[in-house]
């Protein structure tokens, strides 16, 4: 151990969840991380400790101005007991750059991972074993300094919080229905798209309740000059299949550079199967829609980890991908990445940490 970590031990653990009852987000285990940083100093005090609440001045940064960033990656129980953690180097690389967007200090990545392995085994039990089954991380930093000015906090913290999430297809994996939306926007180049910080998803809120209303169970979101080049699917990546070719919008300054769509974009070509990334617009998947050959369209993240798109809705028209259904190469892609991440499959790529 290169970092000093002060252990403080719950005493007081809380029952577990069973596997099957386990949804997104609403459980949490009995300690977390936390690191303070105060300008001029540094990062200091770095701890694990029970899990609880927190208590912050009224004023502080975070609440008024947003001053904040997050990242998200799972560990998983590899069938030989050990825990598997998937490219964790790249969340905290990026959390880095979200910071440095967002005029906040950086964490050291190493010592961060570091402190995340040392959380997760003391909470090693809290890791669900079903299939689909997985612990999810949710590293996070918030301005905490009482000030009503706007201007970088001179106070910060980092927590690691953990959370023992379910499988997120309850019967195999299904396809989703996608509106394509037309008004509100996501994020604009030069913007804060490209980090992980809370704006993006509070102002994405509305959107997403006027899909929900519609019955529809992401919104796809539009560029915010033209509304006409494809940018993400909710907070997934977007990848679609046409003509026996695989597409995904270039990274443009305001999507967000998806882990799993990196690593399926490296899969794929491993696979030798075509992947350009460049601009979509929504008139090509029209057009491509109308001539038979959209074959399959798909979101990426840590989160479902591959979402088969079977609709999108486009203003009054209805565009159905493959009947529907999930596509041969989605499944095939979902397979091989989950099987890879929890242990079951092996790592050719070297993308995987055990301990
Ligand atoms: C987190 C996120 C993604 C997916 O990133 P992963 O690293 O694959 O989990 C995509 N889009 C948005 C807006 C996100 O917040």
């Amino acid at each position: 151990m290169v970092v000093s970590l002060e252990k403080h031990v719950c005493h007081d653990k809380k029952a577990k969840v069973p596997d099957q009852q386990l949804v997104f987000g609403r459980t949490f285990t009995d300690h977390m991380f936390v690191a303070d940083y105060t300008a001029g100093v540094g990062w200091h005090d770095l701890r694990i400790q029970p899990y609880q609440p927190l208590t912050l001045d009224p004023s502080a940064i975070v609440f008024h101005y947003g001053q904040t960033v997050f990242e998200g990656l799972k560990a998983y129980k590899s069938p030989n007991g050990m825990v598997r953690l998937f490219r964790p180097n790249l969340n905290f690389e990026r959390m880095n750059e979200s910071c440095q967007r967002m005029s906040m200090p950086a964490i050291d990545p190493e010592a961060m991972l570091e402190s995340l392995i040392e959380l997760i085994k003391i909470e090693k039990d809290w890791i669900p074993t079903a299939p689909g089954t997985s612990l999810y991380i949710r590293p996070f930093m918030i301005a905490t300094e009482g000030y009503l000015g706007v201007a970088p906090s001179q106070k910060y913290k980092f927590m690691i919080i953990l959370s023992p999430v379910g499988s997120y297809y309850k019967e195999g994996i299904a396809p989703v229905k996608i509106l394509v939306e037309n008004q509100y926007v996501r994020a604009v180049a030069g913007g804060t798209g490209t980090a992980k910080t809370a704006g993006n998803y509070a102002a994405s809120l509305k959107a997403q309740e006027k899909a929900t209303e519609e019955g529809y169970s992401q919104v796809m979101w539009l560029d915010g000059v033209e509304r006409k080049y494809i940018e993400e699917v909710g907070s997934m990546n977007i990848f679609f299949k046409i003509d026996g070719k695989v597409v995904t919008p270039a990274l443009n300054g305001s999507i967000l550079d998806g882990i799993t769509r990196r690593s399926i974009i490296d899969m794929l070509r491993y696979w030798e199967v075509p992947v350009i990334e460049r601009r979509i617009s929504m008139e090509e998947i029209r057009e491509a829609h109308r001539t038979g050959k959209l074959e399959e369209a798909w979101g990426t993240g840590t989160a479902a980890v591959i979402s088969p798109i079977g609709e999108f809705k486009w203003q009054n028209e209805l565009f159905y991908v493959n009947n529907g259904q999930a596509g041969e190469l989605s499944s095939r892609l979902y397979d091989t990445l989950t099987g890879i991440q929890s242990g079951q499959l092996p790592d050719p790529f070297g993308w995987t940490i055990e301990f």
